[in-house]
């Protein structure tokens, strides 16, 4: 054909707000094509006219050259038969009827960037909201789609004419950077004492400074939220921060000015220090470095640190002028909200807490905490799935539109699309009015940046769980029908999702508690999973658990019970083990024990963990949810030998009494540490045999591994290996957190499952 051919391109998948419609122009300018490119609500559509072989090599290299943020998950072409335009240009956006375009996370401030912030000479020195196409807000000033500065909270900064030359050059780096902003133009900072009132500066950033090193606490807006900061170097300080924030052993993220900083702090793998410098700039738990050169109440008794690099402006210019070794910069909310992201919010809530406050105008559209991940093997293991991960889309196994509203702690949740799912940032425990109206807010805005409607909804089985109401008002609401889901199976099912694995399989669950189908306590089960059906094939030997989730508090209290099913003596025996002040309640759960009074049976491996950690001593209260097994944990990984006992199964029940037994045969003959380790090996063993015995008996293969236990670096680390050793093929979530904080996810997908089978 000798006329030039048309094509108009659909492209779709993570091509907004990552300088893809820029690039777009550079490439059709380099092989001298006409068209134009615009975004529209499900991505970005191309029209290009030009010489057949030019056309090709075009559509060739959009997917070979595309910018290292973009993710293009499917090209649709179609002729066009529009007359060529003489050149090709950037059009204004379309709104288009569906919005299947994707919302990208926040990302770090880049290398480019990050040279002109500290550049004498640039227009933008020192300016604490420098950004462009390849960094900066995104998610966290997003109002709705398609992603234009007219629909972010940028919208009330007009452009200079500097500005303005940048973002409509499609030769600029800055070429259509929707945040795009300089200190004439643009957000502003500004320093308020705790009561709000302005304080007259002319370097508010020396200001904030100072006041970190004379040990103040000063609560810093970011990019999702609030942090509160202060030297982390400084004992008195973090010691203070701790006792205002009512947090007294939680440990305390940091963050440190570079990678090589990074390392004075923690031993580094390659895999962990890439984690680190990612865009997507996580909070990495990492080994400390020994001897520790921070404040030990940062982390106190634990092995394991979390930190993270400055991932705005405003942090690089902190952590640099300021030469801190490393901030603490913990969320800034009260102990059980989330996080605060609105000025004057902040200054109501925190100031009990900060002596001093770094405020800015640029709104913040959703609050988000920074996200938690590790490294175990080689593999990230995300423990919190929030900022720089958030809303992007995961695949979906399901062909149904479903959300879900996940479980009572760490909930999240879940909006699915045929083929893709949304899970929501981490929202917190509903245990508060605040987290369930963040929860509700947040749920309103994925609507809104989605547009989609569920055609059914799930929730977990336990009927008084705050998400569970939620729930049942959302399918009164809008006529849906509603799925409870098992919640062991959901942990299941989510894992399964994430590699399009098909049932049947094995799903080997470890957490603290769910609610199983005739109301027990479930927290240590092997499931078979079917299409349609579930069974529990196996277990942990059930124990009771005195004063139901009062045990999940109070370590000792399960101690007692192994204890006392342990066969390892009376209450006076019991009491030479714990602390004296706790021996008036002892003598009273005792009783509760001896005459089954409020005493659930439960076979939770994380209160079984409790009771080992208050029978080394370890921990007798948790005060936030996992503190025993961290500690126990931490301990372990000090081991310097590794200790194995023979664990104690009956087909596919594991009794870990004789592992507690022996346990307490030994807690004076070998050191904590090694004891704590052993504990680590025979559970992995035991589960090992558990697994590799049903895989026989059932004949399968695979096995998922889910549940809140799998955060643990050791059981995980190890117990993958084995199996694998077995000749087992094991998953494990990759996506999504192994514990609470993906549940909706899997929920989700056995609700699309039963609804497609038609039994829902
Ligand atoms: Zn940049
Ligand atoms: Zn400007
Ligand atoms: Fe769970």
């Amino acid at each position: 054909m000798s006329t030039p051919e048309g094509l108009g391109l659909r492209v779709k998948g993570v091509v907004q707000g990552v300088g893809f419609r820029p690039f777009v122009y550079r490439l059709a300018t380099r092989l001298g094509l006409s068209g134009y490119v615009k975004n529209t609500g499900e991505g970005v559509f191309i029209a290009i006219f030009g010489e057949l072989e030019k056309v090709k090599l075009f559509t060739e290299a959009l997917r070979k050259e595309a910018p290292p943020l973009a993710r293009i998950d499917a090209i649709e072409a179609s002729p066009l038969t529009e007359t060529p335009p003489p050149l090709f240009t950037v059009l204004e956006s379309t709104k288009g009827e569906c919005q299947s375009a994707r919302i990208p996370p926040d990302v770090a401030t880049c290398k480019a960037c990050l040279s002109e912030l500290f550049d004498p000479s640039d227009r933008r020195y020192r300016y604490p909201f420098i950004n462009c196409t390849d960094c900066g807000p995104r998610f966290t000033v997003i109002e709705g789609l398609p992603y234009d500065r007219e629909k972010t909270t940028m919208r009330k900064f007009a452009m200079c004419p500097d500005c303005l030359a940048e973002y409509t050059n499609p030769l600029d780096r800055r070429f259509h950077a929707e945040p795009n902003a300089c200190p004439v133009c643009g957000p502003r900072i500004w320093v308020t004492d705790r009561a709000g009132r302005k304080i007259q500066t002319q370097d508010p950033l020396a200001l904030v400074i100072k006041a970190l090193k004379e040990g103040k606490i000063v609560a810093l807006k970011g990019l999702g939220g609030f942090h509160l900061a202060c030297d982390a170097t400084n004992e008195r300080a973090c010691q203070t921060l701790r006792e205002r924030k009512r947090r007294p052993a939680k440990p305390l993220a940091v963050m440190v000015p570079d990678l090589e900083r990074a390392r004075e702090v923690a031993c580094l793998s390659r895999e962990e220090e890439e984690l680190l410098a990612s865009a997507r700039s996580p909070i990495l738990l990492a080994r400390k470095k020994r001897p520790f050169p921070l404040a030990e109440s940062v982390a106190p008794g634990l092995e394991i640190i979390g930190l993270m690099l400055p991932y705005t402006p405003l942090h690089h210019l902190i952590l640099k002028e300021g030469a801190f070794l490393a901030l603490v910069m913990t969320s800034g909310n009260l102990s059980g909200e989330p996080i605060c992201y609105k000025n004057h919010e902040a200054l109501k809530k925190l100031s009990p807490i900060a002596d001093l406050f770094l405020l800015h105008d640029r709104d913040i559209a959703v609050g988000i905490d920074d996200s938690v991940i590790r490294i175990i093997g080689k593999s990230p293991l995300l423990i919190r799935r929030a900022r720089g991960y958030v809303p992007e889309a995961l695949p979906f196994p399901g062909e149904k539109s479903v959300i879900s509203f996940g479980p009572h702690l760490k909930n999240t949740f879940t909006l699915t699309r045929p083929g893709e799912a949304f899970v929501s940032q981490h929202l917190g425990d509903l245990e508060n009015l605040e987290t369930v109206s963040f929860a509700l807010k947040v749920r309103q805005h994925f609507e809104k940046l989605l547009g989609t409607e569920a055609e059914l909804a799930a929730c977990d089985l336990h009927p008084s769980y705050l998400s569970t109401f939620m729930a049942r008002a959302y399918a009164a609401e809008r006529n849906r029908p509603l799925l409870p889901v098992q919640h062991h199976l959901a942990h299941a099912v989510a894992v399964a999702g994430e590699y399009h694995l098909d049932p049947p399989f094995l799903g080997l669950i470890l957490d603290g508690l769910g609610l199983g189908p005739e109301k027990g306590l479930w927290g240590g089960e092997l499931l078979l999973v079917k299409r349609n059906s579930f069974k529990r094939i196996g277990h942990l030997v059930p124990v009771p658990q005195p004063g139901r989730d009062a045990a999940a508090k109070k370590p000792w209290r399960m101690f007692l019970s192994y204890f006392r099913a342990g066969g390892l003596g009376g209450l006076k025996e019991a009491l030479a083990f714990l602390p004296k002040e706790l021996a008036s309640e002892v003598k009273l759960v005792w009783k509760m024990l001896e005459k089954g009074l409020n005493c659930p049976l439960t076979t939770s491996l994380g209160r079984f963990l409790d009771a080992c950690a208050a029978a080394l001593g370890l921990c007798y209260e948790n005060t936030f949810e996992g503190e025993a097994p961290m500690v126990l944990e931490s301990a372990a990984l000090r081991a310097s030998q590794r200790i194995v006992w023979e664990p104690a199964l009956n087909g596919l029940k594991f009794d870990l009494r004789p592992l507690f037994a022996k346990l307490m045969r030994l807690v004076t003959k070998e050191t904590t540490e090694d004891l704590a380790c052993a504990v680590h090996l025979t559970l992995v063993k035991g589960f090992k045999e558990l697994v590799w015995t049903a895989a026989q008996r059932y004949g399968l293969t695979r096995v998922v591994l889910g549940g809140g236990c799998f955060q643990n670096l050791i059981l995980t680390a190890e117990l993958k290996r084995e199996l694998e050793e077995a000749g087992l093929t094991v998953y494990l979530p990759r996506n999504l957190p192994p514990n609470d904080g993906g549940l909706s996810y899997g929920q989700a997908l056995w609700a699309a499952w039963q609804a497609e089978d038609g039994r829902a």
